[in-house]
């Protein structure tokens, strides 16, 4: 079989991770235990998981002209996505994820750098590439008028889409019909899609939830069908989600069943939640 060929319009970040005891009040330096840099970005996260999953992956996006714009990119490199479509923006940061972990809870400000010009423009510089595509994979990370160019492109040339919506986005009706799936978690589609008076989601038959360690579930003939996940023990969920969006990608491309391909996706979500990170724990294709 031929690799599907995925191409994903969004985010890149550096998460820049400080494990604190204490977290510091206004006015105060407190000292914390840890700090590390690792890759993220929902688009990142989800060009990797699908390039070891064994997909052609060509990443449309925007690193800023600094020391973590050129890591971002190699690392890229060293996991096989073709990377001619991210432009290097002059005089403008990276997109980072500034997350401070302590016992209680997580805060995570979040800076947009380079992903805020993912513009229409630069989407256009690539569209040779997304019509190349057997499936177009977008989250809401970066500015939503070029998440509406991609749609519009991708409805045009009838190329298959996932949206992830995924941080929360109000977007227009009309958009989320453009799309073949729409991967929300169990919080973003209370929040997107109200409930119809038949009791059904709107957009229910193009709905695959997941829902963390229940699973994910996909709608048949008006009835809710809940996928089990893989019993694992967990490290870290941070880019389960990605992981799980992928995954789903990658088999649906190579023509799998909406069941079969949650049953692979909560498969590689599942192996990629032992470990630490949103990408150390993403499987290549010969540990499926
Ligand atoms: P998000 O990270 O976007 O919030 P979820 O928390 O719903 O997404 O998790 C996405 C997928 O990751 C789930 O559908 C499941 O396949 C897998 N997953 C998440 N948590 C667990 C867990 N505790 N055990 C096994 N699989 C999990």
């Amino acid at each position: 079989m031929s690799k599907p060929k995925i191409t994903i319009v969004g985010s890149i970040n550096m998460d820049l991770i400080t494990v604190t005891d204490q977290v510091a009040a206004a006015g105060e330096t407190v000292s914390g235990t840890h700090f590390e840099t690792l890759f993220g970005g929902k688009g990142a996260n989800q060009a990797i998981a699908a390039s070891r999953l064994g997909a052609d992956v060509s990443m449309i996006s925007k690193v800023g002209d600094d020391a973590f714009g050129a890591e971002m990119i190699k690392n890229f490199e060293d996991n096989g996505v073709v990377t001619d479509g991210i432009a290097v923006e002059e005089k403008t940061p990276s997109g980072i994820a500034n997350i401070i972990v302590s016992d209680k809870d997580n805060r995570i400000i979040i800076i947009a750098g380079a992903n805020g010009q993912v513009d229409k423009a630069h989407v256009d510089n690539y569209t040779s590439v997304i019509k190349n595509s057997d499936m177009v994979l977008l989250q809401f990370e970066i500015p939503m008028n070029t998440i509406r160019h991609t749609l519009d492109i991708c409805r045009k040339e009838e190329i298959p889409v996932i949206i992830n919506p995924a941080p929360v986005t109000e977007l227009e009706r009309e958009y989320f019909e453009a799309a073949t799936y729409i991967t929300p978690n169990e919080h973003e589609r209370a929040q997107l899609f109200k409930m119809r008076e038949d009791g059904l989601p709107e957009y229910y038959e193009k709905l695959i939830t997941t829902q963390g360690a229940q699973g994910a579930s996909y709608f048949n003939d008006g009835r809710e069908i809940l996928i089990p996940p893989k019993n694992v023990d967990v490290v870290d969920t941070t880019g389960a989600g990605d992981t799980f969006n992928a995954a789903f990608a990658v088999a649906i491309a190579e023509g799998r069943t909406v069941e079969e391909a949650i049953y692979f996706a909560n498969d590689a979500a599942g192996l990629a939640v032992r470990k630490l990170g949103a990408q150390s724990g993403m499987p290549m294709r010969e540990e499926m």
